[in-house]
């Protein structure tokens, strides 16, 4: 046997409820892939959740996606970018958050074989990301208690999340607790052009920026809303490659764009679209889907390169978990996270705790 691909799906409580526009979640339900070749054991996540809200994928899809289609093809070996410009993988449709899994776990591969951490790998790094914290919704004077521990704890902006007729209360709350800090707004997706007068009126909070207020995969819409109001649009769900991310620079439907590896299909993509956004004067951050200490290594490597010029949503681990399934969590010294510094993604399994959150496991490709 040359190389062995398998996945563990894991079952993870977190230390609270995460509440946005379109849920609220209790647990981490996510699935492990591990790639043993050549004396080498990588490891990545593919971050769908269990339901299809965030996006069209989930973790019944992208597992059908990378057992049926893309495991084998991992298997070669190849480099991550030529892994998704293989026929095969090309001529899939979406299914980005599958692709980015097998991508990534590439990523990680290659790095562990040439002895280098995955940040150095990605090239152009500023050797640490600053951090910032998306805090869920909930009774607006607890998120205003809890925006003003964050910058106690050291925090460099903190984002609230909103939902349609909640922003004005949720905002009136948060804003004059942390006064002339660095504070956004994320809806999820929960609002629709003809709220622009309502969106509008939340210029008063001084945003640094509005985080996808309209549909998920909309840009027309955004590039009027920005006309609209001053607060700077990100956009999160409606990026899914690339050439998402130039036709929102070019219509002006965004200034800011928050980064997802698992929304574009990987890292290869994430690098192209930071780049360009910067290039096209934007700003750039990384964002976070709730990962695991496996998943949230990939987003700090990511969120330390240097057209990452914006804080990230990639908190330490102990926001999230109690007891995380990778043995050396994140720190967060000054508001900063550095990526690690041994091979690949640089993070040591718990076997133990891997295995006393485990639902299911199994091998889904061997050559
Ligand atoms: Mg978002």
């Amino acid at each position: 046997m040359r190389a062995s691909l398998s996945y563990t799906k894991v079952k993870m409580p977190f230390i609270a409820p995460f509440t946005t526009s379109f849920d609220t979640q209790t647990h981490r339900t996510a699935m492990i892939f591990q790639l043993k070749a050549e004396g080498v054991t990588a490891y990545s996540e593919c971050v769908t959740e269990i339901k299809p809200y965030y996006s069209s994928e989930d973790n019944d899809t992208s597992f059908h996606v990378i057992k049926d289609l893309l495991a084998e093809h991992v298997l070669a070996l190849p480099r991550p970018k030529d892994f998704m410009n293989m026929d095969e993988i090309s001529r899939i449709k979406g299914h980005n958050m599958a692709k980015a899994a097998m991508e990534m776990l590439l990523w990680d591969y290659h790095a562990k074989v040439q002895g280098i951490p995955l940040y150095k790998a990605l090239g152009n790094t500023k050797g640490f990301a600053d951090v910032g914290i998306s805090i869920g919704m909930d009774e607006p004077a607890r998120m205003a208690e809890k925006a003003v521990a964050a910058v106690t704890r050291g925090y460099k902006r903190i984002k609230v999340k909103i939902e349609k007729g909640k922003e004005d209360k949720i905002l009136s709350a948060v804003r004059p607790a942390v006064p002339a800090f660095p504070l956004s707004a994320d809806a999820n997706s929960d609002y629709t052009l003809n709220d622009a007068p309502t969106l509008g009126a939340l210029d008063k909070f001084n945003l640094v920026y509005l985080e996808q207020p309209l549909a998920h995969d909309d840009i027309i819409d955004h590039a009027e809303l920005s006309k609209q109001m001053a607060t700077p649009i990100c956009l999160d769900e409606s990026i899914t490659s690339v050439d998402k991310a130039r036709k929102a620079m070019q219509t002006g439907a965004a200034r800011v764009v928050n980064i997802k590896p698992g929304r574009v299909g990987g890292l290869t993509e994430s690098l192209a679209i930071a780049h360009l956004v910067r290039e096209a004067g934007g700003h750039v951050w990384i964002g976070g889907m709730l990962e695991t200490g496996i998943g949230r290594a990939f987003n700090v490597a990511l969120a330390s390169i240097s057209d990452v010029d914006y804080p990230g949503d990639t908190s330490p681990n102990d926001k999230y978990f109690h007891h995380d399934i990778v043995k050396n969590p994140f720190k967060m010294m000054e508001g900063r996270i550095r990526p690690f510094e041994s091979p690949g993604i640089g993070v040591e399994i718990d076997e133990q705790a891997l295995a006393g959150y485990r639902l299911l496991s199994g091998v889904l490709a061997e050559s």
